[in-house]
């Protein structure tokens, strides 16, 4: 079985190919499922580099509706939306994720207060703060973000490390109770395979908090984060192999924002 739940589109600005060259990449790797998930419209800051803009959303929409009929009898194709967790943008995501028939919502904690601490741009500002102190708010907004109800995936659930910048206290006590909240919410996280392209060198999240998620039963998915078409299901069965170690079973998805599970295949 191969899938792919979090690819991103041209839309967003800073990712390449088009959505046909990102079918037709899963197509030619054997996908038999794949979701479209890039940025909603990042309302917190208007920068065409970050996301599409409000008015491209429904093009997006309808581009990923066409491409799952046009496409049917090679591969399912799944309409997601990446959207980001803000409290001040709350009321405005939750409009804009009710407007449209999505499958599933990830949400991500990429902006701390008026920092996007995962942009390189800004990465000076991990310089100015306590960082074990960032990790514990980092953990905390993602148990806020599950909090309202809104998504359905916690994806890359430790992103903060992206720049191989850690914490030096214990990190197992916040995994488990973000855990927690993900299961009680019925909702998964994702396996994100994009650290390994990036300066910490492994997945998010890292092996911990895999175990610990398996342990508490909490779903668990995967996402490549592709934002080139030849990245399409990347390290895949890494995840895989991390999932089955950790004492997994079953792959979630969701479809038409109701859970689903596939048996998670044997090691090849
Ligand atoms: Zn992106
Ligand atoms: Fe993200
Ligand atoms: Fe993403
Ligand atoms: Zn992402």
């Amino acid at each position: 079985m191969k899938v792919d739940y979090h690819i991103h589109t041209h839309l967003c600005g800073h990712a390449s190919g088009s959505m046909k060259e990102y079918v037709e990449s899963a197509i030619e790797k054997g996908c038999s499922r794949i979701g479209f998930a890039d940025h909603l419209p990042m309302l917190f800051r208007d920068d065409p580099s970050l996301s599409m803009s409000e008015d491209e959303l429904p093009r997006y929409i309808d581009e990923v509706l066409g491409l799952r009929e046009r496409y049917k009898k090679d591969l399912g194709i799944l309409l997601g939306i990446e959207a980001d967790y803000h409290p001040s943008t709350l009321e405005k995501v939750a409009e804009m994720i009710d407007a449209y028939p999505f499958d599933y919502v990830i949400g991500s904690v990429h902006v701390l207060g008026d920092w996007i601490f995962d942009d390189p741009g800004e990465m000076d500002r991990y310089d100015e703060v306590d960082i074990n102190e960032l990790y514990i708010k980092y953990f905390r907004t993602q148990e806020s973000m599950v909090d309202t109800g809104l998504f359905n995936v916690v994806s890359h659930p430790d992103l903060v490390k992206k720049f191989n910048i850690r914490a030096t206290i214990d990190l197992k006590p916040y995994y488990r109770d973000l855990l927690g909240k993900i299961r009680d919410a019925g909702m998964c996280y994702e396996i994100n395979t994009a650290g390994l392209r990036w300066q910490v060198r492994e997945m998010y999240p890292e092996p911990d908090f895999v175990r610990i998620g398996a342990e508490l039963g909490v779903p668990v998915t995967y996402g490549s984060d592709a934002h080139r078409p030849e990245d399409v299901g990347r390290d895949l069965d890494e995840a895989f192999k991390l999932m089955r170690k950790s004492g997994y079973l079953e792959l979630a998805c969701f479809s038409q924002r109701n859970i689903r599970f596939d048996p998670l295949p044997d090691s090849e």
